[in-house]
């Protein structure tokens, strides 16, 4: 429902929850965060109900971290549980995941006949586990991603941190928004602009199909076909 994610230059936890408060206007049922702490290590809180209970979780076990994502879940495929949480894990990959992957049996199906084990009953978790072989098989995170996203079917909005990867995400857009926000050494990602507001007013919105990949020092964007994508940085008002 909604997704938040910063590459940043102080802890991000609390950053994270400030912003997923922003979009909790939207409703959800559950919310999470992943982090990469000092040297890599990928970590991850998540809570049912509201996000006072994930702060109140963070409270008790901190989450450290310069490099986060987050997430507000509105549950489409699993009850409302913790395991049904995002983010999501598999091996070194965390994903968020707003909308509906409509062929997701099939890569379960896929993933288990591999012996791989779901731990969660969603579609996301599915997602995390085919580019978690895929790096398995020795490709970097961009070349996974790259290739498991012209399998998915259905609306999409994607945001990816990797483990050992401490300024790294990945976003995608397939009929779901997402924004990229610009600040100064630092890089955030939000479901909604109105999530960024308090970090910065410099947004590229992804268009149709669009994925990016995402360090500290910018994001470089690719159309669905693959090739370089050119999308404007805009000055947006928003209230913070
Ligand atoms: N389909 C995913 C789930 O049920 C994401 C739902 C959402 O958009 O929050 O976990």
């Amino acid at each position: 429902c909604g997704i938040v994610g910063v590459l940043g230059t102080h802890e991000v936890s609390p950053i994270i929850v400030e912003a997923l408060r922003r979009l909790e206007y939207r409703g959800y049922d559950s919310a999470g965060i992943a982090t990469i702490q000092e040297g890599g290590v990928l970590d991850r809180r998540r809570a049912v109900g509201k996000l006072v209970n994930l702060s109140d979780e963070l409270v008790h076990n901190p989450l450290p971290g310069k490099a986060g994502i987050g997430h507000t879940r509105w549950a489409t495929h699993g009850g409302v549980t913790v395991p049904n949480a995002h983010p999501h894990k598999a091996g070194r990959v965390a994903l968020v995941h707003n909308g509906i992957i409509e062929n997701f049996a099939t890569f379960r199906a896929e993933l288990e006949a591999g012996g791989y084990a779901c731990e969660s009953q969603t579609d996301t978790e599915t997602v995390a586990g085919l580019v978690n072989v895929l790096m398995d098989q020795g490709m970097t995170p961009v070349e996974a991603v790259r290739a498991v996203l012209p399998r998915l079917e259905g609306a999409y909005s994607l945001l990816f941190l990797f483990e050992g990867e401490d300024d790294l995400m990945i976003a995608a857009r397939k009929n779901s928004p997402l924004a990229i926000g610009h600040g100064d050494g630092e890089m955030y990602v939000g479901s909604d602009a109105i999530a960024l507001a308090s970090m910065t007013d410099r947004v590229t919105y992804l268009e149709e199909g669009d994925w990016a990949v995402i360090t500290r020092a910018g994001a470089t964007i690719y159309d669905e076909a693959g090739k370089l994508a050119n999308r404007e940085v805009r000055k947006v008002a928003l209230s913070a």
